[in-house]
């Protein structure tokens, strides 16, 4: 019999949070704790930020939902503004990362029912993360969240990541291929950072065959990696590109943003939401985006992450547990030498909640994009010492 009325699909820490206030977090006995996570990278402005807690109590006493079957003025406005900053020309609005996902994956298999392909396939990636739904799931590149869920959805074609000579060899053999859904770097996977010109690579190919380059930025998105898109630091467009965790800063929302021919894709009945994009969610995100760029966080985004990681860099370089210390913008892992799941139990007793991704062996950090130097110095020297330690324990 079921212990708790809660489905058993998570493994929790034992803590529950009461509020929280920018970078901290207040647990239900007023302890408080460094949140170097972000609630998985979605709380990009900290806690309780005061532009999205008036813009959504101002939005919630006037209209919080009315349907996309009439104009809902602020997703307008939000969609321009998106369209502005990204170089896309529109969006289509869920509420989860694997929506937006779900919606690049139909819009690129109806693409190919365009182009005549009668069985689209789709490229995704080796260590991929992609979202839970099935298509999103069939996507993933992890065998261990699929098992039990099959038959998958089909229509995908396995690379690893990073190879772009992997991609020109099923670009020479499978005429199926329409699209290519890709993270330009790996988050679930433990932050795997692909070689510089990897986007640039894959926006050639892409071209060469006619085929759709499409981001999934759920995570890199939002001024996270020091761009609003990661692909801005490659000076490259995708066809299209997927965001959600940041976009709200909590309430959800995702998006998925396609530019020319892929624009053109999705018509009135091919796809649909009934949330997707209501007025409060698309007030939290226009303030969201509006603090992201009135408050240059995309470079102070590049600041932190360079002073978080020179300072892990100094206290941590020399230990043989830490095999390395990499990042781009904030995100940020230290990925260790043997398995270290205990290390979010441990940090959390000492006060800082992160998360061990990449298989037990990479800690990883999504701070929000407001933490202060003083707060960056402080999970610095608190983690190093308790990696330290535990490295010591340990062996
Ligand atoms: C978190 C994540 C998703 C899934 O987003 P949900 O909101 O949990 O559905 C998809 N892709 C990437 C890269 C992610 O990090």
């Amino acid at each position: 019999m079921a212990t708790t009325p809660i489905m058993n699909t998570y493994n929790r820490l034992s803590v529950a949070f009461d509020h929280g206030e920018g970078t901290w977090l207040y647990d239900t006995d007023g302890n408080k704790y460094l949140d170097a996570l972000s609630g998985i990278a979605v709380c990009g402005l900290g806690h309780a930020h005061p532009a999205v807690t008036h813009a959504i109590t101002e939005q919630a006493s006037k209209l919080i939902h009315t349907s996309n079957l009439y104009s809902v003025p602020l997703q307008e406005r939000l969609a321009a503004r998106l369209t502005a900053l990204s170089g896309m020309d529109n969006v289509f609005f869920g509420n989860s990362g694997a929506e937006a996902n779900e919606a690049a994956i139909k819009l690129a298999r109806r693409y190919g029912h365009q182009q005549g392909v009668d069985n689209p396939a789709i490229i995704v990636m080796e260590g991929a993360f992609h979202g839970r739904t099935l298509a999103t799931l069939s996507a993933t590149g992890n065998r261990a969240v699929q098992v039990g869920f099959e038959p998958l959805v089909g229509g995908f074609l396995r690379a690893p990541y990073n190879d772009v000579e992997a991609i020109r060899t099923i670009a020479a053999n499978n005429p199926n291929v329409v699209a290519i859904l890709v993270e330009p770097i790996q988050g679930e996977a433990g932050i795997r950072i692909p070689a510089d010109d990897y986007l640039n690579q894959l926006r050639d190919i892409c071209d060469d065959n006619d085929w759709l380059l499409m981001l999934d930025e759920v995570q890199t998105g939002n001024g996270r990696t020091g761009e609003y898109f990661a692909y801005q630091h490659n000076g490259i467009l995708p066809d299209v590109v997927t965001t959600a965790k940041g976009l709200g800063n909590g309430v959800p929302i995702g998006a998925c943003l396609a530019r020319g021919k892929a624009a053109e894709v999705l018509t009135p009945g091919t796809h649909g939401s009934t949330y997707g994009g209501n007025p409060l969610a698309c007030a939290a995100a226009l303030a969201v985006v509006d603090t992201i760029q009135n408050d240059n966080l995309c470079k102070r985004a590049r600041a932190l992450g360079e002073r978080i990681c020179d300072g892990f860099r100094e206290q941590l370089t020399g230990s043989d547990y830490v095999r390395e210390i990499r990042n781009k913008g904030l995100m940020i892992a230290i990925e260790l030498n043997e398995a270290g799941s205990e290390l979010a139990v441990l940090s959390k007793v000492k006060g800082i909640l992160l998360n061990v991704t990449g298989g037990g062996r990479v800690v990883r950090l999504l701070p929000p994009l407001t933490m202060t130097d003083g707060e960056a110095d402080l999970l610095v020297n608190t983690l190093s010492k308790l990696i330290q330690i535990y490295a010591a324990d340990d062996r």
